[in-house]
């Protein structure tokens, strides 16, 4: 493993890394990148690097642009599909400031500075791990992505011989080629969607890791002719993609979320952190699923959720435990692949944290298909829906200050803008839809 500046040298010249990208992600959760020449490297890794954060969506304006990025060296990794003259390996940085301090919008550092809390409340390590779903989709004849899935297979489908389903073989060896702890792999229920699980990692690891993901699976879908589209719900009628989170906290090098006693096996602790997730569901759902389109797959009949309950080992609930001999672990699964894996990993944290430090106290467990029961049904049950749109996750945000406390003023304004002038742009489109629907009017 890679740990010190040294180290990364001694890699750099191993592996004649002739360029390095300096890598950090913006507040929509886009991979940004400023590339230098490997001997620029040393320089780099002892002083950062200046860039104009006023070009970066929502990070500062122009009279402040000034930004350094400070790489942080257990990130490094020499791309391995890059070679000869344009080997190319990345580092994983910090935003900062100019006198050094690190920037307060920076999503890395929001999450560490989550993390710090968890550690004040006594706990040692807050791990997530990722079961991440994605489509490949076929090029167009001017190798342009077209909504065209690689493949007509479906879940578990044994398709050996589709280019979706080798495609995703490269995918995984050059994960763990870089290093990455892959667990299972295979097709997903619509056609030509995929599902890769990432073990559990600390929390920042395990969102620098699905960035990395992001950029391997579209890189190497690309050089199998196929494009692999992160959009929540790119098909109409069939299952989205979702980022089902699976989390715990650890504390004397065990998950507080076990409880051998308990019948489900959880600890009073984890029914609290399941509450505070409850509790804070609609506003987290703006951070989890930040886009337009995220809302179209948060609907009844496609194993995403679309209300607030939750149970242990049921198939489509929002927030699911499974404890496995005696780890447990408490999965969300309205998270999406459009998310801001930095953000919505600090926002889960804070909530889950929020529900034990107020004691709260989840629902009895919905061991029902909520989506067959009727309002009425679900009304004396207790079971409100998530926002049914973009504008909606984003006012129940704006009432919540446990969350607005978690991300800071700095993103939580400029989220709340940019998200909204994206709903507002949708708002005010016509639709093909429409057009089908009404035209004969
Ligand atoms: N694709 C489903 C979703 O949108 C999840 C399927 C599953 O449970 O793996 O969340
Ligand atoms: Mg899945
Ligand atoms: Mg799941």
């Amino acid at each position: 493993p890679v740990n010190s500046p040294d180290d990364v040298l001694e890699s750099a010249e191993a592996a004649d890394v002739r360029f390095v990208r300096l890598q950090f992600t913006d507040l929509n959760g886009m991979l940004k990148s400023v590339e230098i020449p490997a001997h620029q490297l040393r320089v780099a890794l002892e002083h950062g690097v200046m860039f104009d954060g006023s070009s970066v969506e929502g990070f500062v304006r122009i009279e402040e642009s000034d930004m350094y990025l400070a790489p942080d060296p257990a990130t490094w990794h020499v791309l391995p599909w890059t070679t000869g003259d344009r080997r190319v390996a990345r580092l994983i940085c910090d935003v900062c400031l100019p006198d050094g301090r690190p920037f307060a919008g920076d999503p890395r550092t929001i999450l560490r500075m989550a993390q710090k809390r968890a550690a004040q409340q006594g706990f040692s390590d807050f791990r997530v791990g990722l079961e991440a779903e994605f489509f490949l989709l076929a090029l167009d004849a001017s190798r342009r992505a077209s909504v065209r899935p690689s493949d007509r297979s479906g879940y578990f489908d044994l398709v050996t011989t589709d280019v979706g389903e080798r495609c995703r073989q490269d995918i995984v060896m050059t994960l763990q080629h870089m290093g990455f702890a892959v667990g299972t792999a295979h097709h997903e229920v619509s056609p030509g969607q995929h599902e890769i699980d990432l073990l559990p990692l600390s929390a920042l690891a395990a969102a620098d890791q699905y960035m990395t993901f992001k950029l391997v699976v579209k890189t190497i879908a690309r050089r199998h002719g196929l494009h692999a589209t992160f959009m929540p719900k790119p098909l109409y009628g069939t299952d989205g993609s979702g980022l089902h989170c699976r989390q715990s906290l650890v504390q004397d090098g065990r998950s507080v979320f076990s409880d051998a006693a308990d019948p489900l096996g959880l600890s009073p602790q984890a029914r609290h952190y399941v509450a505070g997730l409850l509790a804070h569901a609609r506003a987290l759902t703006a951070i989890t699923n930040p886009v337009v389109n995220s809302y179209k797959r948060l609907v009844p009949g496609y194993e995403a959720p679309a209300y607030i309950t939750w149970a242990a080992n049921h198939p489509s609930p929002l927030v699911r435990t499974t404890v496995l001999a005696d780890d447990a672990w408490i999965e969300l699964r309205s998270p999406d692949p459009a998310c801001n894996p930095y953000l919505a990993f600090a926002g889960m944290l804070a909530a889950g944290l929020d529900g034990m430090t107020s004691e709260q106290v989840p629902p009895p467990p919905a061991n029902v298909d909520v989506h067959a029961l009727s309002d009425e049904e679900r009304l004396s049950r207790g079971i409100y829906r998530l926002p049914a749109n973009l504008e909606q996750a984003l006012e129940a945000l704006e009432e919540d200050f446990i969350l607005q406390e978690a991300l800071g003023d700095h993103a939580i304004s400029r989220l709340v803008r940019t998200r909204m002038l994206e709903w507002d742009a949708y708002r005010r489109t016509v639709h093909a839809w429409e057009h089908e629907q009404y035209l004969d009017l």
